[in-house]
Order: structure tokens, then C-alpha cells, then sequence
């Protein structure tokens, strides 16, 4: 655990409002209610450990009603980076859906989370910070044009920060074709393209049509060879990679275990895969974790862990720079720690 915990980290896959600890959704209630402790109790029951599914599923629900001003978003991006820096995150990409609030329009919603990453980049500076902006399925086509308008307008503001765009929500809601010229356009308007895909075992169409896109990663990715062979061998031809999220899958019941997880298979046929927490709010986890739990689970050595990383930086939104500077870190971490990474081939 000691080589995971100083570990330098990536993490391409993390949702803003899925990614509050109890902590901060403690400071966020504090923010918007003050100390009043009467105002809607359950509130404290989803401090507890040991949730269930539909527990867990409420912290989304207070975290959104949280998080509706420009404060409470910079201060909950604050808090989320500051947790993955204390894991020696190097590198993190933080994913959002823009949303209208009685005090905030989509664009200053993105602004105040841009905000909390100009300012932790002082407090962290150990961390590097992204902004995908994402579009959440069950909103619909017209959302998604707003979305994307919204990211374009921002990605000439601060090109440092806005890098992609994702597609994300429930994964039953529309088609991929419905959101399909959102995403032409956001590429070719040079931002990198993340995909929640074959999340569910139905809806093969949709699998294919975002294979044949051809998305720079895809999200989960957990049905794909289901799918159908002709889907597997898009995925494999193209290489495109995986963003993995194990304890998410597992809690939501879309894989039956941690040791039959996909990113085992995934791993074993040389197919790039990154290891990410999806929500770790929600899904009480954390980076150093969901890394320890796929060493142990998959069978995966420290030279592996290590290989992944240094995959994932590969496969970032970051600039060329940023990836030499990261590249550099990791392997200054692996020259520190080589008898350690020997040990366990
Ligand atoms: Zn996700």
C-alpha cells in the first residue's frame, strides 16, 4: 500500500458531483443552510458507511441541490482537487454538466468551477487540472447544443483548462446519434472526446455508432464484447482506450465482482486502460483505493500500476509539454523506487 499510496496518479475519469466527500458536502450544506442541523435530517444519514445503491445515489441528489452557486461550485472544485492532491494526483481531469440556476446561467456555472482550478493551482501546484464539459444524456439534443456552445465559447477563454467534452447520464435516455453532430463539432474544434459507452447490456446500436466515431476514450466500456463481436474488434482495431472504474461497476451491479471486472481481459490483450474512480463521493473510494483494488483483484504488479499510468498520461487531454513534464515525474518515481517495482514483476 505504501508503494500506492506515493505513487504519482492519473485520473481521467472523475465526476465534479459524485467527487464530494462527506467533508465537503458537510461545508457545502454549512454554506447554503448554515448551522441549523433541523433543516432536513436525512441529510446526515448518507454520512454513514455501508450505504445501499439508493443511499449512495442520494448524495447525487444533495450534491446538485448543493452546488447551485457560484461559491459552493468553487469551493466543492477546491475540495475535490485538495483530495486528490493529498493522493499525489498529478493529474486530474474533473468532468461537469453545466447547469442553469436560479443565480448562475451554464456559462458562469463552468466559470466558478474554473474558478476553484486558477485557485488550487496555487494551493496544489503538484496537481495538473482539466475541465471536461459534459452533456448528460437525459437532457436531451437541445441541452447538448447549449453545452457545446458554452464549451467552445470557454475553450478559446482558458484553452489551458477546457479540453473535452463528454457524454454521460442514463444510459437508457436517447441515442448517441441524437448527440452525434455535438461531438463532430467539439472535435473539430480541437477538444478531446471522452464517451460513456456500453455502460448497460442493451442498446447495441448505440455501442456501434460511437465505436465507428471513434471517441478518444470511452467510459466503462463494460458490455462492449456483449455487444457483439463486430463491436469488440472496433474497440480493439482502434485501440481506443478505457477509462475503468471498478468499485462503481461493482456497486452498481453492472459487474457481479471486482476479479471478473472487463479491465482484466482488457489488460491481459495489451488494450489501453486507465484506472478512475467515476464518483468516489458517492461510492465511498478514493484513487489509491481503486488502484490497490485492481492490483489485488486482476493480479497486477507494481510494474503494471506503474504502466498504466504512464499509459494514461498518453491517452490525457494535456498539451505535449504537459505530458513530457508528467511523463518525466513518473519516471523519476520509478528510478527512485526501482528495487521496490523489482520486487513485484
Ligand atoms: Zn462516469
Amino acid at each position: 500500500m505504501d508503494f500506492i499510496k506515493s505513487l504519482p496518479k492519473i485520473e481521467l475519469h472523475a465526476h465534479l458531483n459524485g467527487s464530494l466527500s462527506n467533508a465537503t458536502l458537510l461545508k457545502l450544506r454549512q454554506l447554503k443552510y448554515g448551522d441549523d442541523t433541523n433543516i432536513d435530517p436525512q441529510f446526515y444519514q448518507i454520512m454513514d458507511a455501508n450505504l445501499t445503491l439508493s443511499e449512495c445515489f442520494l448524495k447525487f441528489k444533495y450534491a446538485h441541490d448543493l452546488t447551485d452557486s457560484w461559491d459552493a461550485l468553487k469551493l466543492a472544485t477546491e475540495c475535490m482537487i485538495q483530495d486528490f492532491a493529498l493522493e499525489n494526483t498529478i493529474y486530474l481531469e474533473i468532468r461537469s454538466t453545466p447547469k442553469k440556476t436560479v443565480s448562475l446561467s451554464k456559462e458562469d456555472y463552468l466559470e466558478a468551477i474554473i474558478a476553484g482550478i486558477e485557485s488550487s493551482s496555487h494551493a496544489h501546484p503538484n496537481t495538473l487540472v482539466k475541465l471536461i464539459v459534459s452533456v448528460n444524456r437525459a437532457d436531451g439534443p437541445t441541452a447538448a447544443q447549449e453545452n457545446l456552445e458554452v464549451a467552445l465559447k470557454l475553450h478559446q477563454k482558458y484553452p489551458n483548462i477546457i479540453k473535452g467534452m463528454d457524454l454521460s447520464g442514463d444510459p437508457l435516455k436517447f441515442f448517441y446519434r441524437d448527440f452525434a453532430q455535438v461531438f463532430v463539432d467539439a472535435r473539430n474544434a480541437g477538444l478531446g472526446i471522452a464517451i460513456h459507452a456500453a455502460e448497460v447490456n442493451e442498446k447495441y446500436e448505440d455501442v456501434k455508432d460511437i465505436l465507428d466515431f471513434g471517441p478518444d476514450r470511452i467510459g466503462h466500456g463494460t458490455f462492449v464484447e456483449e455487444s457483439g463481436l463486430q463491436n469488440w474488434q472496433t474497440l480493439r482495431k482502434k485501440k481506443i482506450p478505457v477509462e475503468c472504474c471498478l468499485t462503481s461497476n461493482v456497486k452498481c451491479g453492472t459487474v457481479k465482482n471486482y476479479e471478473d471486472h472487463h479491465l482484466k481481459k482488457l489488460f491481459q490483450y495489451g488494450h489501453p486502460v486507465a484506472i478512475c474512480t467515476d464518483d468516489f463521493g458517492v461510492f465511498d473510494t478514493s484513487l489509491s483505493q481503486e488502484i490497490e483494488l485492481t492490483a489485488k483483484h486482476i493480479n497486477l504488479s507494481n510494474w503494471d500500476l506503474m504502466k498504466i499510468m504512464q499509459h494514461s498520461v498518453d491517452f490525457s487531454f494535456a498539451s505535449d509539454a504537459e505530458k513530457k513534464m508528467l511523463h518525466e515525474k513518473l519516471d523519476q518515481f520509478k528510478k527512485e523506487n526501482l528495487e521496490v517495482l523489482k520486487e513485484n514483476i
